[in-house]
């Protein structure tokens, strides 16, 4: 469902990508491991087109993201056209980043309503059944200030997937959670990987990445190190760099 190719991406001078590939298949769980700036929040960004690429090509579902490929030349789409495939990838990040005037249901269905001019009763209908599926059901007419962060980040997800989309991204959705709340929210991950989501996981969550990813994928300083099954790189780790890495996490 996404193959990317030798993606680079620089801010300024500091090239933060330096030739990134990576195959997900429909249905899998990808998880991204690695130290901090080693690129990955700047890799999930690029695949949904929140950063524009500097090299290389990321395919989603078939479509070139970002550009139509005339001849082998490579044209930028129009912000119309990007919209239009950005709709199709859910993002779940660190911070829930909820709308605070709105309840959970109203987060949920905003987009529906406002971007793909669904009516307000399917949306409704859809946002009850997601809230339900998030354990929230008796959640729906809360504001964010009323919610944990573990519910907020389950209304997050909920919201994300009211677009019904093919693949979706989470960057660090634990990371900000104390840490009682972050089993509730990686249960509903897990739910969903198992549900046949396609999943791209940036997160430090060994226990979910070992149990839950089909790849585990180690990323430093903009480079892919290894990548494999979890038993191979969590527990088999080949590189220096990623067993560094993971010792400091145990
Ligand atoms: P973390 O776990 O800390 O989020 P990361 O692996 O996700 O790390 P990135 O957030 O992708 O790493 O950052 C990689 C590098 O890119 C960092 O050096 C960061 O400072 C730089 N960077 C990211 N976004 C920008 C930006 N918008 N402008 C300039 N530099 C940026």
């Amino acid at each position: 469902l996404v193959h990317a190719l030798n993606v680079s991406k620089s801010f300024h001078h500091n090239e933060v990508l330096k030739g990134i590939d990576l195959d997900v298949e429909r249905g899998q769980v990808v998880c991204l491991l690695g130290p901090s700036g080693s690129g990955k929040t700047t890799f999930l960004r690029c695949i949904n087109q929140l950063e524009t690429i500097d090299g290389g090509r990321i395919w989603v579902d078939g479509d070139l993201m970002g550009y139509a490929d005339r001849d082998g030349k490579l044209y930028r789409l129009k912000d119309k056209q990007i919209a239009a495939q950005r709709r199709e990838i859910g993002m779940v990040f660190q911070r829930f980043n909820l709308f605070p005037h709105k309840t959970a249901l109203e987060n949920v269905t905003e987009s529906p309503i406002q971007v793909k001019g669904e009516s307000r009763k399917a949306a409704r209908d859809r946002a009850t059944k997601l809230l339900e599926r998030v354990g929230l059901a008796d959640r729906s007419a809360m504001y964010p200030a009323q919610l944990s962060g573990g519910q907020q980040q389950r209304v997050a997800i909920a919201r994300a997937l009211a677009m019904q989309p093919k693949l979706m991204l989470f960057d660090e959705p634990t990371s900000a959670l104390d840490p009682e709340l972050v089993g509730e929210v990686l249960s509903v991950m897990r739910e969903l990987a198992s549900d046949g989501m396609t999943m791209i996981v940036v997160t430090h969550e060994m226990a979910f990445a070992r149990d839950v990813a089909d790849t585990v994928v180690f990323m430093d300083g903009g480079v892919v190190v290894e990548a494999g099954p979890p038993r191979e790189v969590i527990s088999n780790p080949q590189h220096q760099r990623t067993r560094t890495f993971l010792a400091r996490l145990r």
